[in-house]
């Protein structure tokens, strides 16, 4: 059997970046806060539980202690609120993340109407949406847009959105005011995994996408997988393909979402070599 590990596999910079710094922490100290879970990956956040991190959904009762601030990034009142508190955030937002942060608010203060395209559930999101007093304008596609009011505007992306979505609402924003500024703040981290696994899932037998089943990066890449390769797998952690037979396929291919720590990939690659 051979396995071919799709390029850009797993973790991206920001999320690794953000795991690094948590294990680093949670080994020389004996507990930290997470405000929201680090990352959508049990096997990640079970492990660094037992060292010691533990999730908070909010910061209003924590006094004087070590908080971790994920990839996702927050708003501005958190900051704040860390201050008041006598916090020690360990500020784990992506750069790219950060850079979208430092947009918003300055063009806020400059007295431009924020536009965000994104999903508005999504903690990123709301993180950035708190850089501009919770006032942002959330869209995300061009069926959400309405008339815009008289004023000037400043467009930025959720750093996962997909590109088309973004051509798309530029233009028809474009139509809407001529006073609008658009910055693409898409990071290409998952573009690029998903351009390399479309590569690969036409050179094999059987492939195999490894992430949490309540990731939503993950599960992208498994419809684009089971689109190009019908015998796709979707799994968690090794134990999750003890009952199939992988025997049968001559090449398997692998992926995993952006919440998948090298270890587990390693594991499974390990695992079907061994077969
Ligand atoms: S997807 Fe891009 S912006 Fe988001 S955490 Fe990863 S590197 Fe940062």
């Amino acid at each position: 059997m051979i396995v071919k590990i799709a390029e850009k596999a797993g973790f991206c910079f920001g999320v690794k970046r953000a795991v690094d710094i948590a294990l680093d922490y949670t080994d020389s100290h004996d507990s930290l806060l997470s405000y929201g879970q680090l990352i959508h990956n049990d096997q990640v956040t079970d492990r660094l539980s037992k060292k010691g991190l533990k999730e908070v959904d909010s910061l209003e009762a924590v006094y004087n202690q070590d908080v971790l601030i994920r990839s996702h990034g927050v708003g501005k009142k958190i900051y704040d609120l860390g201050i008041d508190h006598e916090l020690n955030l360990i500020d784990c937002t992506c750069p790219f993340v950060k850079k979208v942060h430092k947009i918003v608010d300055k063009h806020y203060r400059e007295g431009y109407e924020i536009i965000i395209v994104g999903n508005a559930k999504h903690p990123e999101i709301q993180g950035i949406n708190g850089w501009c007093n919770n006032k942002g304008i959330i869209i995300s596609s061009i069926d959400d847009i309405k008339p815009l009011k008289e004023g000037k505007y400043c467009v930025v992306s959720q750093t996962t959105l997909q590109y088309s979505v973004w051509e798309k609402v530029k233009i028809a924003l474009s139509n809407e005011s001529s006073e609008i500024l658009f910055f693409n703040t898409i990071c290409s981290a998952t573009s690029e995994r998903q351009e390399a696994v479309k590569i690969l899932a036409t050179e094999v037998d059987c492939m195999i996408v490894i992430g949490g089943y309540h990731s939503s990066n993950t599960r992208k890449l498994y419809e684009i997988c089971m689109s190009l390769c019908n015998e796709t797998i979707h799994v968690e952690k090794k134990s999750d393909l003890m009952m199939t037979n992988l025997k049968k396929y001559g090449i398997i291919g692998i992926t995993a979402g952006a919440s998948t720590p090298d270890w587990i990939i390693k594991e499974i690659y390990d695992y079907l070599l061994s077969l």
